[in-house]
């Protein structure tokens, strides 16, 4: 008889296992009433055709769709900026956009004008079909602060009560999905682990800008605050 340790080797040798995290090996997740999607800034905006475009932002749509109705809690974000907004190139003389500067809480990348309050360019894209959807939290509508997280502005203490809300509603597990993956989905994973939450994106369901190497950072900073990497397909829909 092979031993147990001999045919693991021979069928990982034949791509036989399934290369699934050890948390996930068992099957698929069943969301439950302590989980929560969070759909973030799926709007105009960060799809082809929008001010800040993110390669792909649309084709995600279907699979949001399909995700949200396996969760009892769904919860959208939306960019939601002032006109001459502190993180608008055009706000700082001499400057481009995807350039840096330096503000009081640190280095902020300057972005062309983007979801400004109330414009189509903000809006919801309209292909999403979320009816369940009990919250939209709308960030980074302080003139002179940013907002990537869902959770905590970026001065690092300013709160969007998120945390609180999710809280109360019996909420452990935050699940994200969205656009950009290397910035406000990826701060919103960072902030749910930091506030105590249970995290994983889902790869698939989001798209990155990838901006000098931004991707790989997120991910690597992501895997380090025990935030988990899954597939839509790993969630029983
Ligand atoms: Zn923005």
């Amino acid at each position: 008889m092979m031993a147990r340790r001999e045919f693991l080797k021979t069928a990982a040798a034949a791509g036989m296992v399934a290369m699934a995290s050890p948390a996930y090996a068992q099957g698929k997740v069943k969301p439950g009433p302590q989980d929560v999607l969070l759909v973030v800034d799926v709007q105009n905006c960060f799809v082809p055709g929008g001010n800040l475009p993110v390669k792909e932002g649309d084709q995600i749509v279907p699979l949001i769709n399909r995700l949200a109705k396996a969760f009892e809690h769904v919860v959208l974000t939306q960019d939601w900026h002032t006109p001459g907004h502190i993180s608008f190139a055009s706000s700082h003389a001499g400057k481009k956009p995807f350039e840096t500067v330096t503000l009081p809480y640190g280095t902020q990348v300057l972005w062309p004008d983007h979801c400004v309050q109330g414009s189509e360019d903000a809006a919801l894209l309209k292909g999403l079909a979320l009816p369940k959807a009990q919250l939209i939290i709308r960030k980074g509508y302080h003139q002179s602060t940013d907002s990537y997280s869902a959770f905590t502005e970026a001065d690092g203490k300013t709160t969007t009560g998120l945390a609180a809300y999710l809280k109360a509603h019996g909420v452990d597990s935050v699940y994200v999905c969205g656009l950009a993956t290397d910035f406000c989905v990826a701060w919103t994973a960072l902030d749910a682990r930091k506030a105590g939450f249970k995290a994983a994106v889902i790869e698939d369901a989001s798209r990155g800008i990838d901006l000098n190497g931004s991707l790989k950072a997120a991910w690597d900073k992501m895997a380090k605050a025990g935030v988990k990497r899954i597939q839509s397909g790993d969630i029983a829909a």
